[in-house]
């Protein structure tokens, strides 16, 4: 078998009654126009269409949420906060219909959509309470004389543009903090999976969100749309989730009308595995922080380096594990990997295994396609690779495995941090210390110790180096949102 072939082996195929689940909430959804087809990317069937905005219906969104957002910006915390917390009620009364759609749309397992939705809407929960936080202070100055009031106030318009991965995740993220804060918004989620933030503003709105105050725009014209809308006076922030290369270009737009900028982009997590972690833990730990989301997460472990003494028991026990996943469509009965978001996908973890494999890596289990519609790879796992492999330089963004072995703790750490990538890491081991001091010494803004799903609406998630600016999640989330501004009060 060449290693770029494609295999005729059974998929699950979706249950017809989840079909149409799905498909009844896609007729629900009230969309402004169409124009771009969206696609189930398990079965490459058109499921819906969505507006293709051109740069004037952009400019008129932004417009249009402006002046909503006058009104907004006054509104009393605890209003905002009663807002939110009415739209999470909303997004909770709908989770089975958010997560059905989700998997039609991105082609997860229907599990792990309902754990999207979950995190997701926890976003809004947790910005409906942190909108009520104290926001300012009263000071001293050091020398006498007046006092300091420091307050914030809402940033203004925001832009927020959203990837396919995690399209209600994404959206809620930064929805929730600017409404919070008492920004309107324009959103512009990937055309691949925009039918989640339709859905999702939607029920927004339903709970008394104003209908012009969060603005949705698909448009298959991405370029056109940042540069006309960010250099627009009326914006004042952009927050973007998505790749390094178009975050530099939006930070460059975003330089030349000075707009408050938070990047979310890319990673190659190192996740280290040492002799003495618990072995069941780490494997457990790996699957998830691997295969979540079939590998295309931003924090997915992308080089898995483990120690000479317990490599080959974790690896023999972690393609035992990937071996025994089933793939097909996301709304099947048992899928444990759904199809990939795209063939272009396909084609790259195809590209990465037959140059992994050239460089010395062994392939212990997948490596190949499936002869049929949708975009779906095995889950596989190669061994040995060599740090020089595409697989391990890249982002990848698919369901491979990709391991390196180490000998000692300071050798794994220069390794890990031999990137320009620093979102997350992973450790397992069952030395407290050891867990502390790798954590510290790893140039990312996320570490999991002992465990592979790290990220919870109450932690600052976002990344160092070029993994990105800003934070999504916590208070530090909401700060995002708002300018810190202080009157100088002079006292006799
Ligand atoms: P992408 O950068 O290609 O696209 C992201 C979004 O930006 C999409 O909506 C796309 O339409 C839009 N876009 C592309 N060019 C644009 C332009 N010039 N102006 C305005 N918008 C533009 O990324 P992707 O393939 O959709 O997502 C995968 C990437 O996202 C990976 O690199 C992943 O690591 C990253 N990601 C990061 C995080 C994080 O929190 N750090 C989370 C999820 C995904």
């Amino acid at each position: 078998m060449s290693l770029t072939s494609t295999v005729t082996a059974p998929l699950i195929a979706a249950d017809p009654d989840n079909l149409r689940h799905a498909d009844a909430v896609i007729q629900s959804i009230e969309l402004p126009g169409q124009g771009i087809p969206v696609q189930d990317p398990a079965t490459a069937e058109t499921i819906a269409h969505v507006p293709d905005a051109d740069v004037e219906t952009a400019l008129a969104a932004v417009a249009t949420a402006d002046k909503a957002g006058v009104e907004w910006a006054k509104t009393s915390l605890r209003h905002r906060a009663d807002v939110l917390r009415a739209w999470y009620d909303k997004l909770v009364a709908h989770s089975e219909d958010l997560a059905y759609l989700i998997s039609r749309e991105m082609g997860k397992p229907l599990a792990e959509a309902r754990g999207e939705v979950k995190y997701g809407n926890d976003f809004v929960r947790w910005y409906a309470e942190e909108a009520v936080r104290p926001v300012g202070n009263f000071r001293e100055t050091p020398d006498g004389g007046a006092n300091l009031l420091t307050r914030r106030s809402p940033v203004g318009l925001a832009v927020l543009i959203t990837p396919w991965n995690f399209p209600l995740a994404m959206a809620t993220r930064k929805i929730a903090p600017a409404l919070a804060a008492g920004c309107p918004a324009v959103i512009k989620p990937a055309t691949l999976t925009p039918l989640t933030t339709y859905f999702a503003v939607q029920l927004a709105v339903e709970a008394g969100v104003p209908e012009e105050l969060v603005q949705v725009v698909t448009t298959s014209k991405s370029g056109a749309f940042s540069e006309a809308v960010l250099l627009d006076p009326r914006v004042r922030k952009v927050s973007f989730t998505g790749s390094t290369p178009v975050g530099r270009r939006l930070l460059e737009l975003a330089s030349r009308n000075v707009l408050r900028s938070s990047m979310e982009l890319g990673g190659n997590a190192p996740l280290i595995v040492f002799d003495d972690a618990d072995l069941e833990r780490a494997v457990e730990g790996t699957l998830a922080a691997k295969l979540r989301n079939g590998g295309q997460s931003c924090i997915g472990a992308n080089r898995i380096y483990v120690q000479d003494g317990i490599a080959d028991d974790f690896v023999a026990a972690l393609t035992e594990r990937f071996a025994q996943i089933q793939v097909g469509h996301g709304l099947g009965t048992g899928t444990g990997l759904g199809a990939l978001i795209d063939d272009r996908a396909v084609a790259e973890m195809k590209a990465y295994t037959e140059n992994a494999v050239s460089l010395g890596a062994e392939l212990l289990t997948g490596g190949h396609g499936y002869d049929s519609p949708g975009n779906f790879f095995a889950p596989t796992v190669l061994d040995r690779v060599t740090a020089d492999s595409d697989v391990a330089t890249s982002e990848i963004f698919g369901p491979i495995a990709a391991v390196q072995r180490f000998s000692s703790e300071s050798e794994v750490i220069g390794r890990a941090n031999a990137t320009e990538f620093g979102l997350a890491g992973y450790v397992f081991t069952e030395n407290l210390d050891r867990a502390l001091n790798v954590a510290d010494s790893l140039q990312t803004g996320i570490v999991g110790i002992n465990q592979g799903v790290p990220s919870n609406a109450a932690a600052p998630f976002g990344g160092i180096k070029q993994s990105g600016l800003g934070r999504e999640g916590s208070s530090e989330g909401l700060e995002e949102y708002e300018n810190i501004r202080f009157y100088n009060v002079s006292r006799r």
